[in-house]
């Protein structure tokens, strides 16, 4: 057209740029509660930048029942889920590793003594504490474990010693709790584990109220990690081991395909090797990570079990087949949530604690 040939090159630049494409925002930290921040974009050179890689984060409190307790009643566990989430997401948004943005997550929730995992472990028939964890990095399958420790206040920086300073997996016993103590681990006498609510249920043979903590991480390097704590099952047998500690049942991490945290009946899900065989359905099967977890658990007890997964592109799936879960999930998107019963029940896409 004419009037476009008698345009000079001045004016064709400037029609160029009016033309482009937004500029991407430069840093959005995911679910702080405030709009996310802008970079002002830069006239004279108009770039539009590869958007960030994505980083994605899930976390669980224990699947089985809550025994009744009202929405209302399971506000403080809502609050620290969600904490450790804004936590653990704003480190992946910073660059920070899978697998130490799993173990710092798994810590604050052992802490905590609303969850069955270091402060706040149910009680053995014996009336003592006996904690399992593990740990998995995604990137290299290094893994470590401790199962049945005694005097560890933080049994999944013990588990992830075992995996960066010893040549083994797994220990167990005495012998954990002695290599705690070798790496310079203070000894915390077993009564530190111990809350009134833990000593409650093992007088009420309550058995099932969960509250085992575990985080499944995917960074902006593109790497996997896999974390799990646990007291067990309440009045568990002097010496019982269940998932938790167990590379493959309880937790799982792999680059090629996901990273997978479990909770629920440790018996079952050793049954079912829970987190390998949602891995190996999407490496071997090609399935996605929610059919993956969907298939696995839906072979297994009903009641038995629940997973929190994230797959190689940041993917997370929250599946369980039991009443309800504690289970939440961040990602680079600003996606922040926290849940408790099955999905129709729940506030979807809604932060719980406003
Ligand atoms: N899976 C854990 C165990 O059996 C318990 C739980 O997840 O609540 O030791």
């Amino acid at each position: 057209m004419a009037v476009v040939r008698g345009l000079n090159p001045i004016l064709l630049a400037a029609l160029a740029f009016a033309c482009a494409p937004p500029p991407v925002p430069a840093t959005v930290t995911p679910g702080e509660g405030s709009p996310p921040t802008f970079e002002t974009p830069t006239v004279e050179a108009p770039t539009v930048e590869a958007p960030a890689p994505s980083f994605a984060l899930a976390v669980h409190g224990g699947a089985g029942s809550v025994g009744g307790r009202s929405r209302e009643q399971l506000r403080p566990h809502v609050a620290s889920l969600t904490a450790a989430l804004r936590e653990g997401c704003a480190l992946l948004d910073g660059g920070g590793k899978s697998l130490d943005v799993v173990e710092r997550v798994v810590r604050l929730l052992e802490d905590d003594p609303l969850f069955n995992a270091g402060k706040g472990a149910v009680f053995t028939r014996e009336g003592r504490h006996e904690l399992d964890a593990s740990i998995m990095d995604g990137r290299t399958r290094r893994s470590g474990a401790v199962a049945g420790v005694r005097t560890v206040k933080n049994p999944i920086a013990l588990a992830r010693a075992v995996m960066e300073r010893t040549r083994h997996v797994l220990l167990a016993g005495e012998g954990a709790d002695a290599f705690a103590q070798e790496v310079g681990m203070e000894p915390v006498p077993n009564e530190y584990f111990s809350t009134e609510e833990r000593r409650q249920s093992l007088q009420r043979h309550l058995s099932d109220e969960g509250g085992t903590v575990g985080a499944v991480a995917f960074d902006r390097h593109g790497d996997l990690a896999a974390a799990t704590s646990t007291g067990g099952l309440t009045g568990k047998r002097w010496g019982r081991v269940g998932d938790s500690p167990i590379i493959g049942a309880g937790t799982f991490a792999d680059n090629q395909s996901c990273a997978v945290s479990c909770t629920g009946i440790g018996e079952e899900i050793l049954k079912s090797s829970t987190a390998h065989a949602i891995a190996m359905r999407m490496t071997l099967g090609g399935e996605d990570i929610q059919a993956a977890a969907e298939a696995v658990l839906g072979g297994m007890p009903a009641g038995s079990a629940g997973v929190i997964a994230v797959s190689r592109r940041g993917e997370i799936a929250l599946v369980h087949n039991t009443e309800t879960m504690f289970r939440g999930a961040c990602d680079a998107e600003g996606r922040l949530e926290v849940r408790i019963w099955a999905d129709p029940e729940t506030l979807p896409g809604r932060d719980p604690v406003d």
